[in-house]
């Protein structure tokens, strides 16, 4: 495994790729710092004792000891892990951990390279496990790219006025294939090693140019990364205010691919054209954002208790703390954090292995607490802001606080409970900013509820799966239409992975001939 100092070394003598506004700069640029300050966690920490359990596993492909940040999840306890490692991290970093998007798409692609080359005969899975082995073994760290430009999002990929409006294909030659297009709001990406490419939905056969994934260097020639750097610190000049935590930050890119290219063993899809072939590229996209969403039932919860904690401390430090609107309010946070943890955990426990040997979470239960962590995340947010009061968005800079003329009057006005010291209420309601008025704040909420996709996404994933028809049995029964009751106990009947792909496929030729009729009208 890698040191923190080993993954800084090999970022910053990659090539400069990096444009914040008109500046083009390398990842040394202090802007980047934050983030890197979070993936750091993901290196230390897997030495600490008090966290290596959950942090290092051994690899399935070499049998070495890797980071989790690099493993394909082999049976359940690995996912309880995962979740258990992802929920911890982010209590320790105030948000997003930053280091799962890539993983979770390489578990993706797992499935789906295998299934295609069982099929067809491709060599897609190859060329993933040899990848796999390169970044286990090197400890890599990785964005998964898959939210395209989309251009309009009534038209599919191959309808667009803008041909390149989703990423495409538009030369494969002996030697691997050229790329053209854009992903946006992909994370972390300057400060990682590989960008992994997945689509972003379902395709038909008109779509087969669309159809691809692979993973390329964040610093390949034709690749700009445009990024947008956020942070939890407001700065002022009182440095020593800004804790660990408040260093870190956040990047997010918007990528172009101004025609890549990528060798051919770093490929793991490239087109197929007819129904059943391109069914996999919709399937792909699927898969990320279902293990995608799997982690958010580990980070949301994180994110749910930070603001449960917070919102405990200044009810403390306000004197409210024993009211029972301050108590109502707080559970409705906890009640949150545990209700999509458990989905998480229930979505492991009913989890099933793909024919790869990966194993994959109940897509039901992980939709369904995902979707209900993205509900409630205004919600968190506005309780937060109801128990500080309006200080955590209007508190003047640090540095009043220490100035010769006003200073020691401002701070007499900061005691609240006679309990507290003025001081820790001034770091109290300095963090409140930082967590719910700073440009990060608005990105986590954000984040919050489109992450891994937009919440229609989501019911549209969890209905696609849910066996409606056997659901309808406990009334027919129960109104006399049917005479003998059925059992039913949906979660004791998940649907396997290559069931998955079967409804899924079923799905795609069903909407190519919705699409054909409404052409024909
Ligand atoms: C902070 C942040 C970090 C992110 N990180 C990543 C990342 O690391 N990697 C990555 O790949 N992506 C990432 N995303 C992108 C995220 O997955 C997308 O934002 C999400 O999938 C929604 O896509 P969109 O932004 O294009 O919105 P849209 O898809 O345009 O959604 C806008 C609205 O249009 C609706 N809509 C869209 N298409 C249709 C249609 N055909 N019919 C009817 N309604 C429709 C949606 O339901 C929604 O209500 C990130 C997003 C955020 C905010």
């Amino acid at each position: 495994m890698r040191t923190f100092e080993e993954y800084k070394e090999a970022l910053f003598k990659m090539k400069p790729n990096i444009y914040i506004g008109d500046e083009k700069v390398g990842r040394d640029d202090p802007r980047i710092q934050g983030g890197i300050n979070i993936v750091r966690l993901t290196y230390e920490l897997a030495n600490d004792k008090k966290y290596k359990d959950l942090i290092t596993t051994t690899s399935h492909l070499t049998g070495e000891k890797i980071n989790r940040f690099t493993h394909i999840h082999q049976n359940k306890e690995d996912l309880f892990k995962k979740q258990r490692m992802t929920k911890v991290l982010c209590h320790l970093c105030g948000g997003c951990i930053q280091r799962c998007m890539g993983i979770d798409a390489l578990n993706a692609v797992s499935v789906i390279t295998y299934e295609c080359d069982q099929a067809l005969g491709t060599k897609y899975y190859e060329n993933f496990k040899n990848y796999m082995k390169f970044f286990q073994e090197n400890d890599l760290a990785a964005s998964c790219a898959s939210t395209d430009a989309k251009g309009d999002r009534s038209k599919r990929p191959s309808q667009q006025e803008n041909p390149d409006a989703y990423l495409r294909v538009i030369e494969t030659r002996d030697d691997g294939i050229v790329v053209r297009g854009a992903k946006q709001c992909i994370t972390n990406t300057p400060y990682v090693d590989e960008i992994i490419v997945v689509p972003c939905r379902m395709m038909m056969p008109d779509d087969h140019d669309y159809a691809v994934s692979f993973a390329i260097p964040a610093d390949w020639d034709g690749v700009k990364l445009l990024a947008r750097p956020a942070s939890f610190h407001i700065p002022d000049k009182a440095e020593d205010f800004a804790t660990p935590t408040l260093k870190m930050g956040d990047v997010e890119t918007f990528i172009i691919f101004d025609d890549v290219f990528v060798p051919k063993d770093r490929v793991f899809l490239n087109g197929h054209a007819d129904h059943n072939q391109t069914a996999y590229a919709g399937f792909l996209a699927l898969m990320f954002a279902h293990f995608h969403r799997h982690s958010y039932t580990g980070c949301k919860p994180a994110i749910s208790e930070i603001l449960a904690s917070s919102a405990a401390l200044v009810a403390e430090y306000n004197g409210i703390e024993e009211t029972s609107h301050a108590r109502d309010k707080i559970s409705h946070l906890l009640g949150t954090a545990e209700l999509v943890f458990a989905s998480g955990e229930s979505s492991a426990l009913h989890s099933e292995k793909a024919p790869s040997g990966t194993q994959v979470p109940d897509e039901i239960l992980t939709n369904a607490g995902r979707r209900l962590a993205g509900e409630n995340i205004y919600e968190e947010y506005k309780i937060l802001a109801d128990l500080a009061g309006g200080l955590m968005a209007t508190l003047p800079f640090i540095d009043t606080f220490y100035n010769e003329e006003v200073g020691e009057l401002a701070m007499k006005y900061m005691q609240r409970n006679p309990r507290v010291k003025p001081e820790n209420v001034l770091k109290c309601f300095k963090g409140l900013e930082c967590l719910g008025c700073s440009d990060i704040s608005g990105l986590l909420q954000v984040a919050g509820l489109h992450g891994g996709g937009s919440p229609q996404m989501e019911t549209i994933a969890m209905m696609g799966r849910y066996p409606l028809k056997d659901l309808k049995n406990i009334s027919k029964y129960l109104f006399g239409i049917r005479k003998n009751p059925k059992r039913f106990e949906r979660s004791e009947t998940p649907v396997t992975p290559r069931e998955m792909l079967k409804k899924f496929r079923r799905a795609l030729i069903a909407k190519q001939a919705r699409e054909e009729k409404k052409e024909n009208c």
